[in-house]
């Protein structure tokens, strides 16, 4: 495992997106929607350094990943408590790969009828997208390498990194 992010360069792009977050919607009241697991390391820390009135919800879109690999998306945003009609929306997620959670995850979140939706991510991997699709808030842009820690696991473990490291292929066996 080698460190891509320390603790303190998180921090810092941390501090430097919700300031971005924070210009965009000033004081605008805002209900924020973290796509669990992976987000809420990133959910837990951001909301704390905005200032804005902000509600929070959760959805859930897993893709029953066989470790690195990814499989079917399946999205659940029956976890949403609240109504999101006529609320500025901003769905967070650990990491942008293919783009393919957040392409899905926007339409089911649109039939709701938010008034805005926007995107918030802790990473994005370069290079990987293939849709008309990018994140309006990111935290980090990275290589093309499976990473692990800061809410973001291998076969549901390590997510409770402070850092952010990628995977070697002799990481990749079982563990746990
Ligand atoms: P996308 O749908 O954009 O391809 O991928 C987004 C989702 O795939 C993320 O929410 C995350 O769950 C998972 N994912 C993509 N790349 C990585 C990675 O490098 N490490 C881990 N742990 N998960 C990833
Ligand atoms: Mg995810």
């Amino acid at each position: 495992m080698k460190t891509l992010l320390t603790e303190d360069q998180l921090h810092q792009g941390i501090v430097q997106l919700s300031e971005k977050i924070q210009s965009h919607y000033q004081n605008k009241s805002l209900t924020i929607v973290g796509v669990m697991i992976g987000s809420v390391v990133l959910l837990a820390d951001l909301i704390r350094l905005l200032k804005t009135p902000l509600r929070v919800e959760l959805v859930q879109a897993r893709s029953y990943r066989n470790g690195a690999r990814p499989g079917p998306l399946v999205i659940n945003a029956d976890l949403l408590s609240n109504n999101i009609q006529g609320r500025d929306v901003l769905l967070i997620d650990d990491i942008f790969d293919t783009g393919k959670t957040l392409w899905e995850l926007i339409p089911q979140i649109d039939e709701l009828n938010p008034t805005s939706i926007r995107t918030a991510v802790l990473l994005r991997k370069l290079g990987q997208c293939k849709l008309d699709l990018t994140p309006d808030f990111i935290g980090f842009d990275i290589p093309n390498e499976f990473v692990v820690g800061y809410g973001l696991d291998y076969n549901d473990l390590y997510r409770n990194l402070p850092y952010v490291a990628t995977l070697e292929p002799s990481d990749m066996k079982d563990k746990g």
